[in-house]
């Protein structure tokens, strides 16, 4: 298990749409692999959301680990250390909400997106078990964040406001 290299803006591969991963992989060496290196990557970086191909590896595979509630999005909701494969996401509110975002791929940037309030998520967990989860407020941002990933899409895509783009210092300075 070793940290990676987390790709950057600019690097082709993090607009590559990410294949599925193949379930019967659950379990196997390689995947127990790919989960280490994507947690010890996360915990290194100090951010709260990882996908595969900001790593390289092209599949549908995010970790999310919120263990401590205030981060530089401010407090915010716990979601410990778990593994969504495949995931879909159904909007149950179609009412967006905004917030700043970063992104470990843009490094020293925020932009605000606005979003769906309200989602549901389906997948498969670490053990290969379907499931699902609703998420609203922050954690609905998350995840769509990082679902994004997989499809090739960027938070900076959906900044719809140019002037709401900004250093993370001038962020804290100017729009707290
Ligand atoms: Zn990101």
């Amino acid at each position: 298990m070793a940290e990676q290299k987390i790709l950057k803006l600019g690097n082709p591969n993090l607009r590559k749409e990410a294949l599925e991963y193949p379930p019967d992989w659950i379990g196997s060496d390689s995947f127990e692999k790919l989960l280490l290196d994507m947690r010890e990557t996360l915990r290194a970086s100090g951010g709260i959301g990882l996908a595969a191909p900001q790593i390289n590896i092209l599949y549908r595979v995010v970790v999310i680990d919120i263990v401590n509630p205030n981060t530089r999005y401010g407090t915010i909701e716990l979601s410990p250390f778990e593994v969504y494969i495949n995931p879909k996401i159904y909007i149950l509110e179609k009412e967006t909400e905004g917030f700043w975002e970063g992104c470990l791929s843009v490094p020293g940037m925020m932009g605000y997106v606005e979003r769906p309030k309200k989602i549901r998520i389906d997948y498969l967990n670490r053990k290969g078990e379907p499931k699902s989860k609703v998420a609203q407020g922050f954690l609905s941002t998350v995840f769509q964040h990082e679902f994004d990933h997989l499809d090739g899409i960027l938070y900076v895509d959906r900044i719809s406001d140019p002037k709401l783009f900004s250093f993370e210092d001038e962020y804290k300075e100017f729009h707290v």
